[in-house]
C-alpha cells in the first residue's frame, strides 16, 4: 500500500487522512517547512516541527491552528505512526516518517546535508520509500565548502570597504540571509538590513541562534559614513528599486545555487554570485537517498527526470512525482516581497 500519493489538493497520505504541504486548503497538513510553496495559509489544522513554529506563526498568522513535535517525537493518526526528523534546510525545517503495517516511508520536503549552524542538521532516515526533492538534481551541481564561500562573500566585502563602497548582498529573506548573517566576518563592518529581513532574524535569535547586530536600512541617510563600509542584505526583489538609491556607490552580489551558472549571473546582472545553496547538490542527493537504504525512490520538485534514470541504473525503483512545489532559489520564482513599514530601528 503507498503511504503517499499525488491528489490535486497535494501529496496525501490514504490511510492516516493528512496531507503533506498542501497546495490547496485542506482540514489536516503535516507541514515541512515555512517557506512559501510548501506552506500555505488556509489549512484546518496544522502539524510541524516546534523549532518551527516562530517562523510559521509569523508567516502564516499567529492564530493558525498549529500543533507541534519535537525532533524524533512521535503520533499516531489513524494507524499511521508519523514523526518529524531535521532536514537541514531552514529552521524547523523537518523530514516526515510514517510507519504503516511495518511499512516506512520518508518524505523529505527540501533538504540540505551540510551542517550550517542555523538549523538542526540533516539526518538521514531508514525507509523503505523516500520521497526525495530535486532542485539542484543535475550532476553539473556540486557545492565548494561553504566556509570558502564565506571567506569569499567576506573578501569582497572588505575591498568594497577599503575602496569605500556599500556591499549589497541579495539573498532571499527566510533561511539564506540568517545562514549568511551567521556566517560572515560580522567586524569587517556595520551590517544593515531590509525590512523583509529583520522580522526572520528575531525569530532566529529568539530560537537561539547566534545572528550579529543588524540595522534597520532605512534609518540611513544617503551621507552617513556608516554606509561606506557597511554590507547590506536584501530580498532580490529590493534590486533596481528606489530603496537602493539610498546607497550611494556600492557593488552588488547575489547568493544562490544557481550562482553556479555563469549565464544566470549574467541574467542577474550583479556584480558577483555566490553559489550558495540551502539545497543538496547531485553527491548530497545521491548520499542522502543511499543512507536511507530505500529500494524505492519518489522524485519531487527540480531535476525529476535526470535524477529518475540515474537512480534506475543503480538498481532502485525511482518514479517522478508530480508536485506544484516552486523553488525559493530561482529568480523567476521569488515573489516582490513589500517592505514593512519601517520597524523605528529594529534590532540586534
Ligand atoms: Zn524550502
Ligand atoms: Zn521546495
Amino acid at each position: 500500500m503507498d503511504l503517499v500519493i499525488a491528489r490535486p489538493e497535494g501529496l496525501y497520505c490514504p490511510p492516516g487522512d493528512f496531507y503533506i504541504d498542501p497546495w490547496r486548503p485542506v482540514e489536516r497538513s503535516v507541514i515541512t517547512h515555512a517557506h512559501g510553496d510548501h506552506a500555505r495559509t488556509g489549512n484546518e489544522h496544522y502539524l510541524a516541527a516546534a523549532p518551527g513554529e516562530g517562523i510559521l506563526r509569523s508567516r502564516l498568522g499567529q492564530d493558525i491552528n498549529l500543533q507541534t513535535l519535537a525532533y524524533g517525537e512521535s503520533i499516531t493518526h489513524h494507524g499511521v505512526k508519523l514523526s518529524l526528523h531535521p532536514a537541514g534546510h531552514v529552521l524547523g525545517s523537518a523530514q516526515v516518517r510514517l510507519g504503516y503495517q511495518g511499512e516506512i516511508w520518508v518524505a523529505s520536503g527540501d533538504y540540505k546535508v551540510e551542517p550550517d549552524g542555523t538549523c538542526e542538521p540533516f539526518e538521514p532516515v531508514r525507509c523503505h520509500t523516500f520521497i526525495t526533492e530535486s532542485t539542484f538534481g543535475l550532476p553539473i551541481y556540486r557545492w565548494q565548502p561553504q566556509s570558502e564561500i564565506f571567506a569569499g562573500i567576506n573578501e569582497w566585502w572588505r575591498s568594497n570597504a577599503a575602496a569605500g563602497k556599500a556591499s549589497v548582498l541579495f539573498a532571499y529573506s527566510f533561511g539564506k540571509a540568517q545562514r549568511i548573517l551567521h556566517g560572515i566576518d560580522s567586524s569587517i563592518g556595520p551590517i544593515l538590513v531590509h525590512g523583509a529581513v529583520e522580522p526572520l532574524n528575531r525569530v532566529y535569535r529568539e530560537a537561539g541562534v547566534r545572528i550579529p547586530e543588524t540595522h534597520y536600512a532605512g534609518d540611513f541617510k544617503k551621507t552617513d559614513p556608516a554606509l561606506r563600509s557597511a554590507l547590506i542584505v536584501a530580498p532580490p526583489s529590493a534590486g533596481g528599486s528606489t530603496w537602493m538609491r539610498r546607497f550611494g556607490e556600492f557593488s552588488d552580489a547575489f547568493a544562490s545555487g544557481w550562482m553556479m551558472l555563469r549565464g544566470t549571473r549574467r541574467r542577474r546582472g550583479v556584480d558577483r554570485g555566490f553559489a550558495l545553496s540551502d539545497h543538496a547538490d547531485w553527491p548530497g542527493l545521491l548520499w542522502a537517498i543511499e543512507n536511507t537504504g530505500a529500494e524505492r525512490v519518489m522524485v519531487t520538485h527540480g531535476s525529476v527526470a535526470v535524477l529518475v534514470r540515474y537512480l534506475r541504473e543503480l538498481g532502485l525503483d525511482a518514479q517522478g512525482f508530480s508536485t506544484e512545489y516552486g523553488d525559493e532559489e530561482d529568480d523567476a520564482a521569488v515573489k516582490t516581497e513589500p517592505e514593512p513599514e519601517s520597524t523605528g530601528g529594529a534590532s540586534s
